[in-house]
């Protein structure tokens, strides 16, 4: 190998490193990369170790299919590709078109991303396709554009935060799951600005705050209804700015009004205090910013949480101007670029609908199809799953760079419906707990063996270069769509080639919200990335967004105003604590690439239950004793950690192992409405000592 410029495997941050020729028989040696805006040369853990994924120890190098036997058994390409492919025409064939379907994930590049769909709509003509991005920042997705007419997790660069006067940061915690953006935040403080972090926990990030708010889990909608209520009441609406930008505010207004302090106190346990200052934090300088992430996001009110934060930032003034705005710091690594380019089952590439006359027909016109015979849209991530192998349910399943049985809620139940169907393939570099269940397990390369482009959480796209070749014996997801398209009936159209891809999608999304038309690799080489909108070649990208007028058709913003409810599942006599789950520093989502890491595994060996000492004194429990944690929907064993970083009423487990600590046994499937995001922020559980052994 040589010295190569890339990119971080890893988180939505896609910190720039540098991969560099290792001692002999040991793994490349990664550095940051000091030019690259978004993390100066910092990395954190993860990154840092990256490179261990690299190991052939780690990770698969040959096809296996499952034998008469029942177990898996290596194979050759052909036999495994021949058994997928017959299985897809199989399932077409006895159940319709779309008994055969795909579910892809937000760490796919762009170029995969793309094909991945593509091969849905052209190869398997099925309208079964969605992803685990579904999982991720879908509430955000549907609540930006409702609010602006495009979302675009952050529509400014990360290196504005140090020049606003006030974040808000409501149920995000950089400091463990992006540390070098926490940078950002702290040249906030040094400039004089204020933090203020809303979260049940008290998180890294919520002790860098001026402010910690903490929510009872699920009622941060009213949290930011009180908020509003308090801008009205106290006179700090920006009318000049609402009048002339913006539509709805009568309906928001309203709704805020009848959130008095002392209400939103009693729904949500912040003192009416800490309502106070957060207010008077928040508009004590003419600049401010609100970021969520996945507390307010994953629930089945999440959409309508985000609306009320972004309420907050429009009845202000805080949008759509330098360094103010509304953003979403999407987790996973190309988390951006990964719901921009057509793995939602509702949407074509570049934010196309599937139910515009006019966007069907330009895909088409790339594609080189009739815009008739594309698919309409299918149902979400979750739906696809609880639907396996039932009637009216896909039968085949194609898994490429995802692990539902760990990061889907109410895992049980999707394990169980994985096990139902007539097929199921996995394109992994990994055995990941899904890929166990496979009946062909594809190996395929890893990100620094290929070469592709992503879309950080800022809407940069850059380009993340191969710095050495795969083992032999592994393929490209690139190879395995083309592959599997030839054996389809379509010799042409999934070229292999990154390059060629990219190209593709760039006319693809010609004219569309999210335009990449003016972007190439060659324009990426050497360049710290380019914001879309990007419509030309000489175009120099857009970092900023909506500073003139919002995408909506009379450029204005949209009011949300919506009302609080409670959670789907509020705790009772049976089920008296709430449950919610996040990420470690030292993990990324289902863990399957992080628990392969030695240095890893031994910093954050395993599962465990936060709860706070004076709910573990009712239990009777120690810090490290074996607690069962039970929802309606399965248990979960795992050792105490105790904390009063955390509410009493709450506990909180990560969610990125397998097995009896799996917390996705626990989590709730209740859909938002209209992104269809499940509720794993919160459910009902019942916490207790398990006897002992
Ligand atoms: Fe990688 Fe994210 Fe860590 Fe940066 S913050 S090194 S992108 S995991």
């Amino acid at each position: 190998m040589t010295t190569t410029d890339t990119h971080c495997p890893y988180c939505a941050l896609q910190c720039g490193m540098r991969l560099a020729p290792g001692a002999a028989g040991e793994p490349p040696d990664i550095t940051g990369r000091e030019e690259f805006p978004v993390n100066r040369g910092a990395l954190c853990g993860k990154g840092q170790s990256a490179a261990a994924l690299l190991a052939p120890a780690a990770r698969l190098t040959e096809p296996l299919v499952r034998d008469a036997s029942g177990e898996l058994r290596p194979a050759t390409w052909s036999e495994a590709l021949d058994r997928t492919a017959e299985a897809m025409r199989r399932a077409a064939e006895v159940y319709g078109p779309d008994a055969a379907g795909v579910f892809g994930g937000g760490g796919l590049t762009n170029e995969k991303a793309y094909l991945l769909g593509k091969f849905a709509r052209v190869a398997l003509g099925s309208s079964a396709i969605d992803y685990n991005g579904r999982f991720c920042m879908s509430s955000a997705a549907a609540a930006s554009r409702a609010a602006f007419g495009l979302d675009r997790g952050l529509p400014f660069p990360l290196a504005d935060i140090p020049h606003t006067g006030c974040v808000i940061l409501v149920g995000s915690n950089p400091a463990e799951t992006m540390p070098p953006a926490v940078r950002h935040l702290r040249e906030l403080r040094e400039n004089g600005g204020t933090l203020i972090v809303v979260d049940p926990r008290r998180t890294r990030t919520a002790e860098l705050a001026d402010l910690h708010l903490q929510p009872l889990p699920g009622t941060d909608l009213a949290l930011a209804l009180g908020l509003l209520h308090l801008v009205v009441a106290d006179g700090h609406v920006d009318e000049e700015f609402v009048a002339a930008r913006t539509t709805g505010f009568d309906a928001a207004r309203a709704t805020a009004m009848a959130h008095w302090p002392e209400r939103v106190e009693a729904l949500t346990g912040v003192p009416v205090p800490a309502q106070r200052e957060a207010v008077r934090l928040f508009t004590a300088r003419p600049t401010g910013m609100v970021l969520t992430a996945r507390g307010p996001e994953q629930q089945s009110k999440g959409t309508a949480t985000v609306g009320a934060w972004i309420d907050l930032c429009l009845a202000t003034g805080r949008a759509g101007r330098p360094y103010s705005g509304y953003g979403c710091l999407t987790g996973q690594g190309n988390g951006q670029g990964g719901r921009e380019h057509g793995q939602k089952a509702d949407q074509l590439p570049g934010y196309r609908s599937l139910e515009d006359p006019a966007d069907r027909a330009a895909v088409a016109a790339v594609w080189g199809v009739d815009p008739g015979h594309l698919p309409r849209s299918g149902t979400s991530a979750y739906e696809l799953l609880d639907r396996a192998g039932r009637p009216g349910g896909v039968r085949t399943l194609l898994v490429m760079g995802s692990n539902p049985v760990v990061s889907a809620p109410d895992a049980g139940h999707v394990t169980r419906r994985l096990q139902a169907l007539d097929h199921l393939v996995v394109c992994d570099f990994v055995l990941s707990e899904t890929a166990l269940l496979a009946d062909v397990v594809l190996p395929v390369a890893q990100w620094a063996e290929e070469t592709g482009t992503l879309t950080n959480l800022e809407g940069r796209v850059l380009l993340r270069r191969a710095a050495l070749a795969p083992p032999p014996g592994v393929r490209t997801d690139l190879h395995v769509l083309h592959a599997l398209a030839a054996r389809l009936g379509h010799p042409r159209g999934f070229p292999e080639d990154a390059e060629e891809v990219f190209a593709e999608l760039g006319r693809a999304t010609a004219g569309a919200p999210a335009d990449y038309a003016g972007i190439s690799y060659d324009r990426l080489t050497g360049e710290p990335g380019i914001h879309w909108p990007c419509p030309a070649p000489g175009h120099p990208g857009t970092p900023r967004l909506f500073l003139d007028r919002f995408a909506h058709p009379d450029g204005r913003a949209r009011f949300a105003a919506p009302t609080h409810r409670p959670s789907a599942e509020e705790p009772d006599s049976a089920y008296p604590t709430r449950l919610t789950t996040g990420r470690t520093v030292h993990h990324y989502q289902s863990g399957a690439q992080t628990r392969r890491v030695a240095a890893l595994t031994a910093a954050d060996p395993g599962p465990y239950v936060e709860l706070h000492p004076d709910l573990a004194d009712t239990l009777g429990a120690d810090d490290g004793d074996l607690l069962l944690v039970t929802s309606r929907r399965g248990t979960a064993t795992a050792p105490a950690r105790l904390s009063k970083a955390i509410r009493p009423d709450t506990v909180f487990m990560p969610f990125h192992w397998p097995g009896a600590g799996r917390a996705n046994s626990l989590t709730h499937a209740a859909l938002d409405p209209v992104s269809r995001m499940p509720e794993f922020k919160v459910c009902a559980v019942r916490v207790e000592k398990a006897p002992p052994a």
